[in-house]
Parts: structure tokens; C-alpha cells; sequence
């Protein structure tokens, strides 16, 4: 039953991105539609259908032809995740032909609806549908990616230890910002490029901005205001004590802000900005419903006005800002901008050349806590509300409450800016030496570098040893397989992997290893909308895992490495994947060592502390030895350069495609001078993303498990064995306890975060537009609520 490649090309979702593949698709379709529909036509129908049956050949024909349809039929239902057992199962030879005519318009039903639920969304575009917005309690989620942002020292105002309980402002009917994006997300595995084009204030042309040392070809392109972030000199101004710093009036007493969701008004704002020296800068972004993360919103604030900028709208005009924040002669203010230095990169080719980051002021003065929050009460006896912190940013009209918590976070920032720089130069010495320190800081983090998100073969590993469960053999490699399987999706569908599949549920499908598709989505409660149409994918990856051989020795391993680690070296302790999947530990080459070499074991240790993966896991001490001994030896060593424009070119021309550097004079790469301790290099490209599952397995197959979930009484009896099975299993092991424990990172999806209440709402039709359908089957009217009965009284509810 397996197609060839040929066959097997039905047009998914990417060729269809825009309107010319549409046409496209529409031309070639819709002729091979109606010579299907006149070809069915002339089948004979009734008695003479009858008559014609008595001739062998017809019969055979009619046999032929049949079972090709109803194989098309099946690929076309597999491939949009819709289940229809009646046809297409093992038992669908003893289902009558009315049954299977039914099920047939009920899966017609599904896939229709499926249409009208995208319809929906893009009819929102035209007319806006005000969000209903939703408030529900939850505690924070610590993003475990960014160790310094402002947000990740909790924004207590009174140092309490305890998960303070904030409040999700969600909307029931948010939009797809994405969708109104010029240029479309690039989630592909090949690196993020920056997509400069203009370089203001540059102190080294662009050109040669791009050209990059060799070692670090791989991991990320260039920083194109490296050179100038390097070398920019402060201005007097801004070494000098700030005198008559007035503090500014309360929100309710400032005057209006200034929105700005127009390239025009951007265009007002720059000439408004014209003569500027400090500018306080912070962005807020979400990150649910999108696979990198998107930034909503920007707010501005210079010593008179508070700007807000709609950054979802002005998305492909933010760049012009280059103007003010590449600029040195303005000083940019911002509160832990790690992040912020990020999504500026990857959203907007935004670079900041001179900035003073108050998280990093707040260090160097040694204030008991380094939040905003505790900046402004300290200074400005304001008590900041953050209750809004985990919005959904997305949500258009902005509601008030969520604007003025926007604008709370930079209206101070400029006179805390002051008083800090104030207090640097009291405390400092002659030379100046903390204000310095801080601008300094500040500057490696103006230099920070965007890179995606990459797939980590052994991310699943790290979640498995911070889930603290003992899994076998087999619930290792589902989990593995999930992860996978997860991460591909989430890069297709533009969705963080949380979304598509949260980490208990996840984990809890790998521990269970449910025979049935119902046992997984008795793991949900509730059920992710992708995992309801993944559904089968999920269970066929499990079924694979399922028939591993068990075996106790892994088992036992596993749990003897959790322990080994406990005496690993230090650099090693830092990250809690386990040391055999690791490369050895950084070894710090000595001075004495030949050039050829030095090269090499810079690539190791380069690759060690930037690669994705770890650098999630990096702590304050990898971070300053990276400072102190990477960036100086990358900076100062004879290193090969490669010309990164022709890369840079290429990726003008083409976006998406997987770039392969052009073969440059100076870059000679001898094949065997690889270190065999650095990572594989990055994949360039995958060869399908539907490969994993939805292709791997045939139609009985997934008729098998299909009709397996439907028998009830089957199922039942089932899961009873498996309970049973599974208290007398001698092979599962008692959960050890996590020796690690102090080191691992909080993750977010083991905190209590509420994602019940987040933004599902798309996948609901509105009730304005279900009356247009007809509901097409009488008797079986399931439900296509991906949702529970009980969720549904749930505060997405009217
Ligand atoms: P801030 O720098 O505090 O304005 O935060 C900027 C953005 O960081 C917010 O819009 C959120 O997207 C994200 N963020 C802030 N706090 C948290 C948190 N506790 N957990 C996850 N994301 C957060
Ligand atoms: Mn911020
Ligand atoms: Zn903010």
C-alpha cells in the first residue's frame, strides 16, 4: 500500500501560502474535479447498474476503481487527521453501504468545517471582532530560556517567596497576527540571518559587517552593529551626573500617550524624536501561539511624551527606528533587555548601539532585588501593578488597563535612569569606573546575537530528568518520538511546542503508553486541538515505541547516571543532560598550543557555550567565562573569515531556502581538522515535515487503531487489563529522586499555569456564522468542540 513519490505529493498548506500557489492549485484541481464528477456520472446507476454487474469485466473494473477511490478518499481524510473507521477500518467489509455512506458525510462534515473554522479567521481580518477578554488567575511561568530578564527575578514588591498569583488577560477570539505578516516567519532549521539592508550610523559598511569569523559560521550569523556596539564612545552627557531630574507625574496626570499603529505617525515619531538624548525603551511579546515568539508591542518614552507603538501592525516599518536606537548619540534606557535585544533582531532588524540596561545598574549598586518593580517603588514610591504581566499582547483593540500597564514600564524609566547614574557616579571612582561597568554590561548585551530555537536531539533527555520519572526503554523512546514529533509540528504549524503539546501531557502519554487512541486522550484534559487531529500520529508513534523490546540493563542505567552525575565537575553539573550525550568538558587551550590547533579547540568550546541547547541551560559562571574567555579569543585570534554576504545575498533572493555558504578564496577547510567533540552541524533542511508518523505507517494500520478506539467495550476491558498490568509490572521502577534538583531550571510547563484558559478560542465556530451550515447528518451529532463538557463551562464560555 505504500505510493510512489509522485503519488504521494498532496499539496499541503505551504503551497498554498499565498494567493498565486492558490490559483495555482485551483487550476490544476478543479478540471481533475469535474472529470471525476462526469466520469462518476456515467456509471451506470440503478437496475441497469444491476444488469451490468452480470459481466465479469465490469465487475473487475468497478472493483479496481473502487478500491483506488476509496484509497484516494482515505489519503485525503489521513492527511487532515480524520478519523472514518466505517470505510476505511478492518471491519469496514462487514459495514453496510448506508453506514459507509454516512460516515462518509460525516467526514465531509468534519473537513468542511474544518474550512469554515479557517474562513472564520480570515473573515475576522475584515471585521474585527472585539476581544472578549478573559481574566483567570495563575502563577508565573519562569522562562527558563533567558536567565537575567527583568521578569525572571519575581516582580514581588515585598521579596515574599511564594508564587505570587498573577492574572491572564486573555481574549476568546484573538487573530492570527501572523497571517497579516508581509514577510512570513522563516521556521525553518536553516540559522536566522539578519535581513538588514540599510545600515545607519554605521562606522563599518554593512558588507563587511556580514563577513564572519569561521568557528561561528554555524552557530549563528553576525551581529551586523558588532563593530560599532565595540567601538562607539559615550557621549560627556551621559557620563556626567544628571542635575534637576524631575520625577514624572503619575500616569492618570501625564496627558494622553501617543499610539501609533501607522507608518505615517512612525514617520512623525522619528522627526518627534529628532534631537532626543535618552530614550527609555521595553517591548512586551507573546509566545504561545507562535513558534519563535512574536513582538506586540514597543513603548517609548523620551522626557515628555510615552509613545506606544503597535508593533503586530508596523512589523515590516519598525526597521526605520534604526535611525534613533543604532544611533550613539542617544542613550537607550531599557530594564533587562536580554530578550528585548532578541526579539528586536529577529522581529524587526532592530539593533541598539549604546544602551544602559537598569537590571544590569541594579547589580552593580547591589539593590537587594533587581525587578522594575522594586526600581519603582524604590525611586518613585510607585507601586507597580503587575497583575497584566502575562497578557496575550496580541489582543487588538489594546483594552486601557493593558496600555497603562505598558506604558508604566518605560514612563519612569528615564528619571530612574538618573537617579542610578547618579548613584554610579557617588559610589564609583575617579575614572567613573561603575557607571562604565554598567555601560559596558550593557554593550555585551547590545551584542547579543538572535538564534532559533533548534531541534536538540537530546532535549527530550532534559525533560525527562527534570520530570524526575523512572521511564523504561520504551517510554523513553516515546517520549523521544513525541518530542520530535512535537517540535516538527510546531515548526509547520507556527505554535510554541507548549501549545501543540504540553509537557505533562506528554510525559504522561510516555509513561502510560496508552494501546488505545482514547487512553491518550484520557492524558488530556484537556485536549490540545492538534492533538485531537494528531491523534492518530500520536498513537502510531506510541504503537512503535510499544513494540521496543524491554529492556531492564537501560532502566537501571538511566537511574545510575541520574546519581553519577551529582560528582560531575562543575562545568558539567550545569546542564542535566546526561554526560555521555555531551561532548567532553571544556578543555581551555593552552597558550603554547600551534595555531591549527587552537582553532580547534576554540570551535569546541565556542560550539560548547552557544550552542541552543546548553545555552539554555547556561549559568551566571559559564556566562562570565564566556566573557572572559571566549569573546576576547574570538575577537583577537588570527581566525579565517568567511564572506557571509554571499550567504546574506543568497538569502535576500530566495528566503527559506537552505543556504550553503559560496566557496570564498580565504576559506580553506581541511576536512580532517573537525573536532569530533563539536556538535553535528546545524540540518539545513528537512526533507518533509509530515515524514515523522503521518506517512510511516499504512491505511490498515491506522484502521486498525482506529476501529480499536471506537469498540467501546474493548476499551474498556483493555485499560482495565493495563491498570491491572501496570500495578504488578516488576519491570517499572519506583521514581527516584532527582539529585539534580538544585540545578534544574523551573520549567513552565510543570508551574500550574492555567492553559485552559489560554487562546484555543479559533477552533470554535462563532454562533453567528454555525447557522449557515447546514449540519449535513442528523443523527450522529458529535461534537466538534475539541473541548471537554466540563471545559466548556469554562470561562471562554459566554
Ligand atoms: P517585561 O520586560 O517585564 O516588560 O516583559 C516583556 C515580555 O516578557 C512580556 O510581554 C512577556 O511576554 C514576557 N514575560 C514577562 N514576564 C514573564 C513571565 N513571568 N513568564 C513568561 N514570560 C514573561
Ligand atoms: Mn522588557
Ligand atoms: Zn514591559
Amino acid at each position: 500500500m505504500h505510493q510512489n513519490k509522485e503519488e504521494e505529493q498532496i499539496p499541503t498548506h505551504k503551497s498554498l501560502l499565498d494567493d498565486e500557489g492558490v490559483d495555482a492549485y485551483f487550476k490544476e484541481v478543479m478540471p481533475a474535479i469535474a472529470a471525476a464528477v462526469k466520469s462518476s456520472n456515467a456509471i451506470p446507476s440503478g437496475e441497469l447498474y444491476d444488469f451490468y454487474r452480470t459481466y465479469k469485466e465490469f465487475v473487475d473494473v468497478m472493483e479496481v476503481e473502487g478500491s483506488r477511490a476509496l484509497e484516494v478518499l482515505s489519503r485525503v481524510l489521513r492527511q487532515s487527521g480524520i478519523r472514518a473507521p466505517a470505510i476505511f477500518g478492518s471491519k469496514a467489509n462487514e459495514t453496510d453501504l448506508e453506514d459507509k455512506f454516512e460516515a462518509l458525510i460525516d467526514a465531509n462534515d468534519q473537513l468542511t468545517e474544518r474550512i469554515s473554522n479557517k474562513l472564520d479567521e480570515l473573515a475576522g481580518l475584515r471585521k474585527p471582532i472585539e476581544a472578549e477578554l478573559v481574566v483567570s488567575s495563575s502563577t508565573p511561568i519562569t522562562n527558563k530560556k533567558s536567565m537575567e530578564a527583568s521578569w525572571n527575578t519575581k516582580r514581588t514588591l515585598h521579596g515574599e517567596k511564594s508564587s505570587p498569583s498573577y492574572r491572564l488577560l486573555a481574549a476568546r477570539f484573538v487573530q492570527r497576527p501572523q497571517i497579516l505578516f508581509k514577510e512570513k516567519v522563516d521556521n525553518s532549521d536553516n540559522p536566522f540571518l539578519p535581513k538588514l539592508r540599510h545600515k545607519p550610523h554605521a562606522m563599518l559598511p554593512l558588507r563587511e559587517s556580514l563577513l564572519v569569523p569561521e568557528i561561528a559560521i554555524e552557530q549563528a550569523a553576525p551581529n551586523p552593529y558588532q563593530y560599532e556596539i565595540n567601538h562607539f564612545e559615550y557621549t560627556e552627557e551621559q557620563l556626567d551626573p544628571a542635575l534637576n531630574s524631575l520625577q514624572p507625574k503619575p500616569l492618570r496626570e501625564s496627558g494622553p500617550l501617543t499610539y501609533i499603529d501607522k507608518e505615517e505617525q512612525l514617520q512623525q515619531l522619528l522627526e518627534n524624536l529628532e534631537g532626543v538624548s535618552e530614550l527609555a525603551v521595553d517591548l512586551e511579546a507573546h509566545s504561545y501561539r507562535s513558534f519563535q515568539g512574536l513582538t506586540c508591542l514597543m513603548q517609548l518614552s523620551t522626557r515628555e511624551r510615552d509613545y506606544v507603538l503597535d508593533t503586530l501592525a508596523l512589523r515590516s516599518h519598525m526597521h526605520m527606528l534604526n535611525s534613533v536606537l543604532a544611533n550613539p548619540q542617544v542613550v537607550k534606557v531599557f530594564h533587562g533587555a536580554d530578550s528585548d535585544i532578541e526579539w528586536l533582531q529577529r522581529d524587526f532588524s532592530l539593533y541598539v548601539v549604546n544602551m544602559f540596561d537598569t537590571y544590569r545598574a541594579s547589580k552593580i549598586l547591589e539593590f537587594p532585588r533587581h525587578s522594575l518593580a522594586h526600581l519603582l517603588l524604590h525611586y518613585c514610591r510607585v507601586n507597580a501593578d503587575k497583575q497584566y504581566q502575562l497578557a496575550d499582547w496580541r489582543i487588538r483593540p489594546l483594552p486601557e488597563e493593558l496600555l497603562n500597564y505598558a506604558r508604566e514600564d518605560t514612563h519612569y524609566l528615564l528619571y530612574i535612569y538618573d537617579q542610578m547614574k547618579n548613584s554610579l557616579l557617588e559610589k564609583g571612582n575617579e575614572q567613573k569606573n561603575l557607571l562604565k561597568a554598567v555601560l559596558d554590561n550593557s554593550r555585551l548585551v547590545c551584542a547579543k546575537v538572535y538564534r532559533k530555537h533548534v531541534f536538540s536531539e537530546d532535549g527530550y533527555h532534559s525533560l525527562y530528568v527534570k520530570s524526575r520519572k523512572a521511564f523504561n526503554n520504551r517510554q523513553l523512546l516515546a517520549l523521544k518520538k513525541l518530542y520530535e514529533w512535537r517540535f516538527r509540528l510546531a515548526q509547520q504549524e507556527d505554535e510554541s511546542e507548549g501549545y501543540i503539546l504540553p509537557n505533562h501531557i506528554m510525559l504522561q502519554i510516555s509513561e502510560t503508553l496508552p494501546r488505545e487512541s482514547g487512553g491518550i486522550l484520557a492524558c488530556c484534559t484537556p485536549t490540545p486541538p492538534l492533538v485531537r487531529q494528531y491523534l492518530h500520529t500520536i498513537h502510531s508513534l506510541v504503537k512503535e515505541a510499544r513494540e521496543e523490546p524491554l529492556s531492564i540493563s537501560q532502566t537501571i542505567r538511566t537511574e545510575a547516571r541520574l546519581q553519577a552525575k551529582v560528582t560531575k565537575s562543575i562545568l558539567d553539573s550545569l546542564h542535566d543532560t546526561p554526560s555521555d550525550i555531551l561532548p567532553p568538558p571544556v578543555v581551555l587551550p593552552p597558550c603554547t598550543i600551534t595555531p591549527g590547533k587552537v582553532e580547534r579547540k576554540k570551535s569546541s568550546v565556542w560550539s560548547l557555550l552557544t550552542s541552543n541547547s546548553l545555552a539554555n541551560q547556561v549559568t551566571e559562571k559559564v556566562r562570565k567565562l564566556k566573557e572572559a574567555f571566549v569573546t576576547p579569543l574570538v575577537n583577537y585570534a588570527p581566525v579565517k573569515f568567511i564572506d557571509y554576504t554571499a550567504m546574506f545575498h543568497h538569502s535576500l533572493k530566495r528566503p527559506g531556502e537552505p543556504v550553503t555558504p559560496a566557496p570564498s578564496a580565504n576559506t580553506t577547510v581541511d576536512e580532517n581538522d573537525v573536532d569530533e567533540t563539536d556538535p553535528p552541524p546545524l540540518k539545513k533542511s528537512r526533507d518533509s515535515l509530515e515524514g515523522e508518523g503521518e506517512d510511516g505507517h499504512t491505511v490498515e494500520q491506522v484502521s486498525e487503531a482506529l476501529d480499536a478506539a471506537l469498540s467501546k467495550a474493548e476499551r474498556k476491558r483493555k485499560k482495565k487489563e493495563y491498570q491491572a498490568a501496570k500495578k504488578t509490572n516488576p519491570l517499572r521502577m519506583r521514581p527516584v529522586s532527582n539529585p539534580e534538583k538544585k540545578l534544574v531550571a523551573p520549567d513552565p510547563e510543570f508551574s500550574s499555569y492555567d492553559y485552559a484558559t489560554a487562546d484555543y478560542s479559533e477552533f470554535k465556530v462563532p454562533q453567528t456564522l454555525r447557522s449557515h451550515r447546514g449540519s449535513g447528518k442528523g443523527k450522529k451529532n458529535k461534537s466538534k468542540n475539541w473541548r471537554s463538557d466540563k471545559e466548556k463551562n469554562s470561562t471562554f464560555q459566554k
